[in-house]
């Protein structure tokens, strides 16, 4: 799998432990500064993803959907990396994040900002766009993403 990353930019699971081994593997290619856009209907994996991600990073809080608590910020000691914010968009106007320092987050260059329903607010260009597709077999979902990681960091 660490190969395929390098040289494809998209991946089926076919169930959520090879989701979270993907964000696993992502967390491995980022050094800070990161946007991430995490795309997809509810139920489509953007949030067991995050859980693989924040493993990879080194984070042992359990990483559970920031729905009703705006933003969550997660510690990392891992390079350049001090911190992991998790948003979630779903139920939440652009104004009120943008009123919660969103933007000194993403300006950041210690932070990673991870965004699940990204879709509903404006980011920047350097955005890194991961989509997750549900299939008709419900534990397979096609998981796509906008960056050539292309660093032999494994
Ligand atoms: P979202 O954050 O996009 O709303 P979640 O990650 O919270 O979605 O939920 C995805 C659900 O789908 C979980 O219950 C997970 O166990 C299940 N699931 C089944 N197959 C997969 C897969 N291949 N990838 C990710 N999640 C899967
Ligand atoms: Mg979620």
């Amino acid at each position: 799998m660490n190969k395929k990353l390098k040289t494809q930019n998209n991946i089926i699971t076919k169930n959520s432990k090879a989701t979270e081994n993907l964000g696993q593997l992502m967390a491995k290619e980022l050094n800070g500064g990161e946007t991430l856009a995490l795309l997809g209907n509810l139920g489509a994996g953007k949030t067991t993803f995050l859980k693989g991600l924040a493993k990879g990073l080194g984070i042992k809080q359990t990483i559970t959907s920031p729905t009703f608590v705006l933003i969550k910020v997660y510690p990392v000691k891992k390079k350049n990396i001090k911190q992991l914010v998790h948003v979630d968009c779903y139920r939440l106007p652009a104004l009120e994040l943008m009123a919660i320092g969103l933007n000194d987050y993403l300006n950041d260059p210690h932070t990673i900002v991870a965004i699940e329903w990204a879709n509903k607010i404006k980011l920047p260009p350097k955005t890194i766009a991961i989509k997750f597709l549900h299939h008709k077999n419900p534990n397979q979902r096609t998981i796509t993403w906008s960056k050539k990681f292309n660093k032999k960091v494994y």
